[in-house]
């Protein structure tokens, strides 16, 4: 298999392992076995992340930090003094995260050992919020901008903003497989078939994600792919969508703010 930007020979595909912690928070760590870099996505909380590390043997290299919420920075300065870790940090809100030692934006590469990220500001939750697109691998750190079957409330900016983030995740390629900060999926399903109560595809992931809860899993990662089938906020051009909530002919991200509107109501 050739794999772009990489020798052949050479590839050995990321790990992950994914956890919970505090309330309803995903923890990620992301490793490259070929130098044994490890990154944590978001640092939550640091007991968590250090018993992920035990249970893996992997070693702490960096922190790759989606956005300054309390409840994905916590971790931060405890992680930090244990193993001298980089942080890196959106640029925009660099001075609300705790030590950071690299800002960064739109464009720019992150590379964790010989894996690469393109980062893609995703504002709209916070103003500078950023995700993380690993094309080698097709992995994607979303943090609070895109959940499965919902996306983040918007606090920091506006609804047409928050479009425009959701649809940049949207162009990701349909397999890749995206990492969001919180377990929200079961209520945001109950949501989005408020919405799209005919929906085929959301009806099959409904039975799945029940599944996968009975059993104690994690309903992450999902699909960019799927969701496009399945997540009334990235379908807010569809013109089914926008009939549904009363909104037919009008601008996708109007569409996307009443059904925004309607979730926080919800
Ligand atoms: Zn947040």
């Amino acid at each position: 298999m050739i794999v772009a930007g990489k020798g052949a020979e050479h590839f050995m595909p990321a790990q992950t392992y994914l956890f919970s912690c505090l309330a309803d928070n995903f923890g990620v760590l992301l490793h490259d076995p070929q130098s044994g870099a490890t990154a944590s996505i978001d640092a939550p909380e640091a007991a968590p992340v250090a018993a992920a590390l035990a249970k893996t043997g992997w070693r702490l290299t960096d922190i790759l930090v989606t956005h300054h919420h309390a409840d994905h920075t916590g971790g931060i300065p405890e992680l930090k003094r244990q193993h001298r870790c980089r942080v890196v940090a959106p640029r925009a809100e660099a001075q609300r995260v705790p030590l950071v030692d690299e800002r960064i934006g739109e464009g720019d590469r992150v590379r964790i050992g010989s894996l690469e990220a393109r980062v893609i500001e995703t504002p709209g939750h916070t103003a500078g919020h950023i995700s993380y697109f690993f094309p080698a691998d097709k992995l994607a750190f979303v943090g609070d901008t895109l959940f499965s079957i919902g996306c983040g409330r918007v606090i920091e900016g506006d609804a047409e903003m928050m479009w425009r983030s959701l649809t940049k995740l949207r162009n990701l390629p349909d397999d890749t497989r995206f990492y969001c900060g919180h377990e929200y999926t079961a209520a945001n399903i109950r949501f989005a078939k408020t919405i799209e109560p005919n929906n085929k595809a959301l009806a099959a992931r409904a039975e799945q994600v029940a599944q996968l809860l009975t059993a104690g899993k994690p309903t992450i990662p999902a699909t960019i792919g799927a969701e496009k089938a399945e997540n009334p906020f990235l379908r807010a051009d569809v013109p089914e969508v926008a009939e549904a909530v009363g909104l037919a002919g009008s601008p996708a991200w109007k569409v996307f703010a009443e059904i925004r509107a309607r979730k926080n109501r919800f």
